[in-house]
This record gives structure tokens, C-alpha cells and sequence, in this order.
């Protein structure tokens, strides 16, 4: 299974000039890398003008379950695939914290991402240390009505709250907490599936991730990929990532 690294550039950057310029250089930066699948998943407004490459894909950060029809605001995952968007991140938890966004939403949106043919990077994690209950919750409550099938196209990705954007205060979690996150996200779905798909699943993680700590995660961490926020924000910093990851899988 090749590793997959996706960039979240959240609300950045500023203007158009200076995401086509992050985004040829990161084209170019990740040019020759074979075995390790990059994306980055950009603000809704640059979609259209950054053309994604089979070595360099595009995502988005969120997506509306609805076709088409009066949702003011929104944006349908169909809309999002004709611009050539192959993945959506859902149910992030900035999304939770600030817009209030419900696990029932989240996977209305989850069905309907994939309906359109999206594949689906799906967030879980809790504010706790150790994964709890409400983690469990968000599996259950998220994964609702699909089967097995979808994790052809749907990735896991474990963010512990406590670990996201902490640049300032650098609390990170360890590979062995990583670890433990990925063995109980696939001990839940090993109970709503079955250990086969559990086993198979594509659990990535996110959560202050950079260049100097990508290896223990991939590693030690038994991590299928990665999604890096701030880290990725600095173009060259996300090819450094993207290169790390490419040298373990290689050696
Ligand atoms: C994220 O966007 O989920 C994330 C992990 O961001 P950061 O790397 O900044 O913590």
C-alpha cells in the first residue's frame, strides 16, 4: 500500500498568485517520488486553477451532501469532482470546534463524497490522552449505512485533538500513541465489519506533523501516510515530508 501525504492548507494562503506558486513548487519538489501518493487539499477558491498531476492530486477540505439545489454557501462533492478534486477531508475537528459540525452530518456527507466518486480521508479523534468512547462514537456514528467496501475509497485519518497545530506550545504526540490510536481505530471496525477489513484499512495520522518527526509515525507508529497542517504551508517543508516518507518506504 503506498503511503499517502496530504497537505492542509486550511484557510491559506492569502491569494491565488501565491497557492499557484506553492503548488508548482511542490509539483516540481515531488516530481520523481514513486512510492508515495502526494495531494493537497486546498481553500474551495483555488480548486479551479491548480491543475493536479497523477504524481501531485488535489483535495478538498469539506463538502455539502446535498446534488444541487438551494443550499446557499455550500458545494456539492460533484461540483468538487469535475474541477478534478479527487479527495475531501471530512469531519475535521476545526470543523467540529468552530462550526459545530455533528458526526450525523459528517456522514451524510461521507456517503455522499463517495457516492460522487470522491475518495474520503475521514477524521477521528478524541480530546483525550488515550482514544476513549468518543472516538468509538465518531467510527460508529460516521461510517453509518456504508459496508465494506467503501475503504477502497475511504482513508482514516487518526487526529488526537490535543496534538492538531500546536506549533506554539509543541505538545505532539508520540509514534507508541499513534500506534496505540491506529490498533483501536481498527479494533472498532473490526466490530462493526470484520478483522479482514479492519486490518486493511488505511489509517493515516494527523497532528503537528513535520520533516523532523514523519519517520517515528511511519515507522514505529505502523502509520499508512499523514495529513500535515502548518508543517505544510511551507512548500519545501512539505517536500521534505513527502521525501521522508518515500526513503522509509524504500528501505
Ligand atoms: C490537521 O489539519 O489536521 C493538522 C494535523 O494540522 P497541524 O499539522 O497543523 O496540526
Amino acid at each position: 500500500m503506498k503511503p499517502l501525504i496530504v497537505a492542509n492548507w486550511k484557510m491559506n494562503p492569502e491569494t491565488l498568485a501565491e497557492a499557484k506558486r506553492n503548488f508548482e513548487i511542490i509539483k516540481k519538489g515531488v516530481k520523481t517520488v514513486k512510492k508515495v501518493e502526494s495531494v493537497i487539499c486546498v481553500p474551495f477558491i483555488f480548486l479551479s486553477a491548480l491543475k493536479p498531476t497523477n504524481y501531485l492530486k488535489l483535495g478538498a477540505q469539506d463538502c455539502f451532501f446535498g446534488v444541487k439545489g438551494p443550499f446557499t454557501g455550500e458545494i456539492s462533492p460533484r461540483q468538487l469532482k469535475v474541477l478534478g478534486v479527487e479527495y475531501v477531508i471530512l469531519g475535521h475537528s476545526e470543523r467540529k470546534k468552530y462550526l459545530a459540525e455533528s458526526i450525523e452530518l459528517v456522514n451524510q456527507k461521507i456517503i455522499a463524497a463517495l457516492g460522487a466518486g470522491l475518495k474520503v480521508i475521514f477524521c477521528v479523534g478524541s480530546e483525550t490522552k488515550k482514544p476513549d468512547k468518543e472516538m468509538k462514537n465518531q467510527i460508529e456514528k460516521g461510517l453509518r449505512g456504508l459496508n465494506k467496501s467503501v475503504f477502497d475509497k475511504l482513508v482514516l485519518m487518526y487526529e488526537p485533538v490535543w496534538a492538531i497545530s500546536t506549533t506554539k506550545s509543541k505538545v505532539i504526540a508520540t509514534p507508541q500513541e499513534t500506534l496505540e490510536g491506529g490498533l483501536y481505530i481498527r479494533h472498532v471496525l473490526g466490530k462493526i465489519f470484520d478483522e479482514k477489513t479492519a486490518q486493511k484499512a488505511k489509517i493515516i495520522y494527523g497532528g503537528s506533523v513535520d520533516s523532523r518527526n514523519i519517520k517515528g509515525f511511519i515507522e514505529r507508529g505502523k502509520m499508512a501516510g499523514a495529513l500535515p497542517g502548518a508543517a505544510s504551508l511551507d512548500p519545501y517543508e512539505f517536500i521534505k515530508i513527502v521525501k521522508a516518507v518515500d526513503f522509509v518506504n524504500k528501505n
